[in-house]
């Protein structure tokens, strides 16, 4: 059996975590928004810089050579960690946002018309809400959003009844980054499916917390980044069927998507590249592929475990604070937590707790419609990766109670 490494010991490969902020020991509770990098990571980039930099693919010489051998292993580390089909089904973006931009601009220019229906919901992200609007406005489709319950969870009778042979695509989070609420994904694609409606994922809140299996889920389209992943900024995943990619058009026109150029007429390159214009960011690949090596030296279970522990932790605990909502309590939940304290500005608790060195995200996280539905301005959201400790929840209360103390 592999050597699987151990959670307890997540930390200490975390060297920005060890450093004081406003005085105090940091304690990052924003992982939702982006993830601290491990040592591998961030060493493997200083090597690809500092050892073999060099302009991937058309190269002739050595360096080129190791660069777009690096670039290309990541792309396969990617397509086994998400158990796609082929390599070629994996386009590097910059990220989610990028990832679900090129399919409304590709997909959804080529093969949506006026009248056609986008499925999407209320819990969505903002880039999964705005390239849909952006469509509208060029296509003339029509949006239909699911609506969420109290819990923060997806109507799914409502769902049900908004499939109908005007779907043209059903676009929907794996994971709310609000809210935390995991979606039944599996369910919604059957669904769509059963009437050939093609379906998008956005995954950006899923990949770290548990296995996404992407053959088995059967989903069309999937997009995730590689910051909240572990990995470096500015990279990120398109995954698409093979039967998909190859009817798409290219999105952005540019070097290494073509096969050839006259002033008459282009044609394009094969998969994968003919979505990947212009120099990608190769150091980031391989980074990412170095942070799926470092997330998959763990075992899911001891990770979806030990997340779980955590989330259980923190919403008893700050549930004893008087006062205190948590907004997002699905049966099925990643460990993100978002919650209100009566008369207190989310913005002012997020000030106060940084004095005390601790980081959360305030305000409307990117999901303004999250916010409409329960009628507040934003809220507090702590969220949890592998490289926290009940100490660090523990701190979140003490500070929410002391801010409380002083409202
Ligand atoms: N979708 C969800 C659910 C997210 O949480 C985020 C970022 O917070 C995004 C999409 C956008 O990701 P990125 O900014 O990395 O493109």
């Amino acid at each position: 059996m592999a050597n699987h490494k151990k959670i307890s010991d997540a930390r200490k490969d975390f060297p920005l975590l060890d450093q004081m902020v406003n005085g105090k020991p940091l304690v990052y509770l924003d992982n939702a928004a982006t993830m601290q990098k491990p040592h591998e990571v961030i060493d493997t980039v200083t090597e690809v810089y500092t050892k073999y930099n060099s302009n991937i693919h058309r190269g002739t010489h050595h360096l080129s050579n190791v660069c777009t051998e690096a670039f290309e292993e990541a792309r396969i580390k990617i397509q086994k960690f998400i158990n796609a089909g082929y390599s070629h089904e994996i386009i590097f973006t910059r990220g989610t946002t990028e990832s679900v931009n090129l399919v409304a601009n590709t997909f959804g220019d080529a093969f949506l018309k006026e009248g056609d229906e986008v499925i999407i919901s209320e819990l969505e992200h903002h880039s999964n809400i705005v390239p849909w609007q952006l469509l509208r406005e060029r296509k003339g489709i029509e949006l239909k959003v699911i609506p969420i319950t109290e819990e923060g969870e997806l109507n799914m009778e409502v769902f049900h009844s908004l499939l109908s042979d005007r779907t043209a695509l059903v676009a929907i989070a794996h994971v709310s980054n609000a809210l935390g609420t995991i979606n039944p994904i599996k369910e919604i694609i059957s669904a769509a499916h059963a009437k050939d409606i093609p379906v998008l994922i956005d995954g950006a809140q899923a990949v770290h917390h548990f296995p996404v299996d992407v053959t088995e889920l059967d989903c069309d389209f999937y997009a995730f980044s590689g910051h909240k992943l572990y990995g470096p900024t500015g990279i990120g995943v398109l995954y698409g069927k093979e039967k998909w990619l190859n009817k798409m058009p290219p999105w952005q026109g540019g070097g290494e998507m073509i096969k050839s150029v006259t002033f008459e007429k282009t044609t394009f390159n094969e998969l994968p590249f003919k979505f990947e214009a212009g120099t990608p960011h190769y150091a980031g690949a391989i980074g990412l592929g170095k942070a799926i090596d470092y997330l998959t030296s763990y075992q899911w279970d001891e990770i979806i475990n030990f997340e779980k522990e955590l989330l259980d932790y923190a919403t008893e605990k700050l549930l004893s604070v008087d006062g205190l909502k948590i907004y997002g309590t699905a049966k099925n939940k990643s460990s993100v937590i978002s919650f209100l304290v009566d008369g207190i500005h989310p913005y002012d608790m997020g000030v106060m707790l940084d004095k005390m060195g601790i980081a959360v995200r305030t305000g409307h996280h990117c999901a303004q419609p999250v916010m409409d539905k329960f009628g507040i301005p934003g809220t507090v959201r702590a969220s949890f990766a592998i490289y926290n400790t009940k100490e660090d929840i523990d701190k979140l209360v003490e500070g929410v109670i002391k801010i409380k103390s002083i409202f």
